[in-house]
């Protein structure tokens, strides 16, 4: 017997055409009631899958990915903690667009997970006929429900990844997610393949979530983050030959609330201009106690911030190694809201969490 919450919050996978012929996601209980016209979906159960049960809950507020903030990250995490106990695996049905931000999230605000937290959406909606969403659908509630891997991960279009590894790749196509530094934890076809030595590891008893009171200091945490997330600003600043040094003096001393941290979206191997101005903006911020990441804006490979004279670690930014942007931001986000101070956060930043990155020495 495995029983799957399936947690609606929106996205292009719950969405019908409005009056103005836009895209606008349906409430959650229309939304359920397609899913239970969905072929294989019929009465909560899953055909073929005798024993695999699914119930469904969402929010008041359904939303297009594009409307997510930090917020609705801690919002999600609060309630698949709430139900933890009563579930077997997780499938949070979420727009495509900033999917891999709010997986990436998950997995840094819900440590010790020892059940799937699978996050699952489409290109199209359910609602029309040539659509990816049935199998997404069928799919991730199957893989929550029979994998036990115990992270938070997205599945599209046959292929289960590591969720803080997942990056939107196509805007189009059934195929839109892929992780490029890190290999699919299974996949599906007429057999499913489990790449199980790529799984995190089960959690030990002291961390792990299915110990009551692990989870009552969870909840406890993630209380205190609603309340913190709101009083510091994130950036994402995407290099550009001639980015000015005034356009980023304005960006971090303009922002409000105060910056907090910068994603650095650099160039290859985590490279930037070398004017001097540029690197004053930069290094006045970092002195000031902004934590500053040096991320690539290329989607494979890692950053190696030692490499050249250009790179931004002359400027105390912190190698991301081949973590993603989505999760450098989320990651951030997650440390600076948990109350750390910036010299917490920075030596935090490079130390992998729950997979994310892959330290490389030398
Ligand atoms: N705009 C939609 C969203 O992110 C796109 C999608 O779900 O595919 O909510």
């Amino acid at each position: 017997m495995a029983r799957v919450y399936v947690l609606y919050t929106g996205g292009t996978i719950g969405c019908v055409t409005n009056a103005q012929g836009a895209l606008a996601p349906v409430p959650g209980a229309a939304f359920e009631q397609r899913v239970l016209a969905t072929p294989g979906l019929s009465g909560h159960g899953v055909a073929g899958y005798p024993g695999l049960s699914w119930t469904m809950g969402w929010f008041d507020r359904t939303l297009d990915s594009s409307n997510m903030t930090p917020s609705d990250w801690i919002a999600i995490a609060r309630r698949l903690l709430s139900v933890y106990d009563q579930y077997d695996g997780f499938v949070v049905l979420h727009g495509t667009d900033t999917m891999a931000y709010s997986a990436s999230a998950l997995s840094f605000l819900l440590p010790g997970l020892s059940k799937p937290v699978v996050f699952g959406g489409s290109q199209v909606p359910l609602s029309f006929t040539l659509s990816d969403a049935p199998a997404n659908l069928v799919g991730a509630i199957v893989v929550a429900g029979t994998l036990p891997v115990p992270e938070v991960c997205v599945y599209f279009d046959t292929k289960l990844l590591r969720g803080n590894r997942a990056s939107k790749v196509d805007a189009n196509r059934f195929a839109g997610f892929d992780s490029p530094n890190f290999p699919p934890l299974a996949s599906v076809g007429s057999v499913v393949s489990r790449n199980e030595p790529y799984w995190l590891p089960m959690p030990g008893r002291d961390v792990s979530l299915a110990e009551p009171g692990n989870r009552a200091r969870r909840q406890a945490a993630l209380e205190a983050q609603v309340a913190a997330v709101s009083g510091f600003s994130v950036l994402m600043l995407w290099l550009y030959p001639g980015i000015r040094a005034s356009s980023v003096s304005a960006l971090l001393s303009g922002t409000s609330p105060a910056v907090a941290g910068v994603v650095l979206l650099a160039f290859g191997e985590g490279n930037g201009p070398t004017d001097p101005d540029f690197l004053d903006a930069l290094s006045a911020a970092a002195k000031a106690g902004v934590v500053l990441m040096d991320n690539t804006q290329v989607q494979r490979g890692a950053v190696l911030p030692g490499a050249y004279a250009t790179g931004l670690g002359a400027v105390g930014a912190v190698g991301a190694y081949d973590m993603t942007p989505e999760a450098s931001y989320a990651k951030l986000v997650c440390l600076f809201a948990s109350g750390l101070d910036p010299a917490a956060v920075k030596a935090a930043m490079p130390v992998p969490q729950a997979g994310e990155l892959t330290v490389i020495e030398g």
